[in-house]
């Protein structure tokens, strides 16, 4: 099925033109004009937003249900035109695209499944003292509500996961907020066809149409006009630190300012315990190396950083590493700008003398092959730009000389995504000093195991102390993530006939 974009913008069910056009930069395939946002363009979504929220906000679990089933059988319906665009425009493997679609439109149904049984909505009642001395007590209920329009943001490297239908808008329209997506230039026509099916989803549950809207880029003040409209009252956004943090500081700023559910890089560190590399220093090795490298790194959980002890395991463990990245063929980059980034985070290596390479390849163009550095810890703990994410194959060994000095770097490192404990039975004591850092450390700390690969399920955390994320206590993958676009609100002596009906059923 071949797909051409109408290359407009989707503001609350009409398709329309914007300030001039710019072309999208597809890895393969034909390039196409897209319509770029205005100002005026996000005021319009962001009004009909908050027109929809009176409606959308207060529907009934069961139908916002439906809406979440919709968008993933409309999604379903436009697969093979996904895949077909999705690839061109980042040059993601076909195969890649499809189980990608499969984890958005799971997760869509995940959400319908997880609102119906209504547990998330952590309803309390304190029943009434009237006899209560020196003063009766009056009868307190409290549940969530959704707290209005919601701005989503997506990442280049998860065009459907992250992006239009990603997880921030399936958890914001689970939620019951209106949502109005500022597209990712990376992948235009992706984003406009997963906005048809949004659109065919609205049309076929009657809901009212200002509940989606999306803005095509190709202008950073897009972004900015949204975050700062009034009638926003949240953001999810996915994407870099330095993105994040600009979109951050605006939120901060407002007149009213509003929570920026922010999730950014990580470099994901891993520590690997003496018994495990005695045992399967080889297999680490080749492990490493394939996760390093799955999707050219452009994983925000690329496991960037492994901490081994000095001897002649961990020597093993690297020759293993460096076997194995030989082996890899230059994949292509996401964007030009993310495969430059990635050249001059090489170059930021390569050029300090605080690592020496292990393993050392050009990239060019568009393409990227693996790189590894070393260095010792105590010259990661006083280089604080060796701890800095580099988005693509690059891993950086730091080799420490006793497990105090590991759990030393540990405490060294910022806010992960995840940190990751290789061990054997026998390493059990030192992994134990370990898990109380790395929990202070990371969302998610896994053992024996490569932290590529986020389950879409109650139980993840996809999120961590800042920089990983701004996400204080939350997460952005699971169903906990639709938390983020709720608040509790307290009802006090309010008659049952009054109270919202979410208390009832
Ligand atoms: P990005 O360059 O930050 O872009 C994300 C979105 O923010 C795009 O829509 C972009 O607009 C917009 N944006 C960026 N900087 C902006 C600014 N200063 N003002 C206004 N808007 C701005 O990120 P990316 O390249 O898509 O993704 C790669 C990065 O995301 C990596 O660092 C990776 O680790 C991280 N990531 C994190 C996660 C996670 O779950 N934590 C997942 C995936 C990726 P344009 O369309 O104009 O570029």
């Amino acid at each position: 099925m071949v797909f051409t974009p109408n290359g407009k913008h989707l503001v609350a069910g009409e398709w329309l033109d914007g300030a001039g056009t710019f072309a999208s930069a597809p890895a393969h395939g034909p390039v196409h004009q897209f319509a770029v946002g205005t100002v005026d363009l996000v005021n319009r979504a962001c009004e009909a937003a908050e027109d929809a929220f009176w409606s959308y906000g207060y529907s009934t679990r069961s139908e916002r249900a439906a809406f979440l089933r919709a968008i993933a059988d409309e999604i379903e319906a436009r697969a093979g035109a996904i895949t077909e665009i999705g690839s061109q425009e980042t040059g993601l493997p076909e195969t890649r695209l499809q189980g990608e679609r499969g984890r958005t439109t799971g997760q869509l149904r995940l959400f319908a499944d997880h609102i119906e049984k209504g547990e998330y909505l952590d309803r309390r009642r304190d029943a009434a003292l009237p006899d209560r001395q020196p003063a009766p007590r009056p009868e307190i209920w409290l549940i969530q509500r959704p707290i209005g329009p919601v701005a989503v943001f997506g990442a280049s490297n998860f065009p459907l996961a992250f992006s239009t239908a990603g997880g921030d808008t399936a958890a914001a329209l689970a939620a019951g907020c209106p949502v109005v997506v500022k597209g990712h230039s990376a992948h235009p026509g992706t984003g406009e066809i997963v906005a048809q099916a949004i659109e065919a989803a609205i049309r076929k549950t009657g809901i009212h149409p200002g509940v989606f809207s999306l803005i095509q880029g190709g202008n950073r003040d897009i972004g900015h006009a949204l975050v700062q409209h009034p009638q926003i009252k949240a953001v999810g956004f996915t994407g870099s630190l330095a993105g994040g943090r600009a979109l951050f500081n605006l939120c901060a700023a407002r007149p009213e300012p509003i929570p920026f559910f922010g999730e950014l890089g990580s470099v994901n560190p891993m520590f690997l315990l003496p018994e495990a590399l005695r045992a399967r220093a080889e297999t680490l090795g080749q492990g490493w190396a394939g996760s390093l490298t799955m999707g050219a790194g452009q994983f925000c959980t690329n496991p960037g950083i492994a901490v081994v002890a000095e001897g002649a395991d961990g020597d093993r463990f690297v020759a293993a590493t460096v076997e194995a990245l030989g082996k890899v063929a230059p994949q292509t980059m996401l964007t030009d700008g993310i495969a430059k980034a990635y050249q001059d985070g090489q170059a930021r290596f390569a050029s300090r003398n605080t690592v020496k390479p292990l393993f050392t390849s050009e990239s060019s163009g568009r393409s990227a092959a693996p790189n590894l550095f070393e260095t010792s810890g105590a010259q990661f703990l006083a280089d604080h730009a060796l701890g800095e994410e580099v988005f693509g194959p690059l891993g950086l060994v730091v080799r420490v000389q006793t497990i105090d000095e590991m759990v030393q770097l540990a405490r060294g490192f910022e806010g992960q995504l995840t940190a990751t404990i290789h061990m054997d039975a026998a390493d059990i004591a030192d992994a134990r000093r370990l898990r109380p850092v790395l929990e202070r450390k990371a969302g998610r700390v896994l053992v024996n195991g490569f932290p590529t690969g986020v389950e879409v399920v109650d139980s993840m955390v996809h999120g961590g102390p800042y920089p990983a994320s701004t996400n204080f206590g939350a997460t952005s993958v699971g169903t906990m993530s639709i938390r983020r676009f709720l608040r509790p609100v307290a009802y006090q002596n309010m008659s049952e006939e009054l109270l919202p009906e979410d208390f009832l059923g």
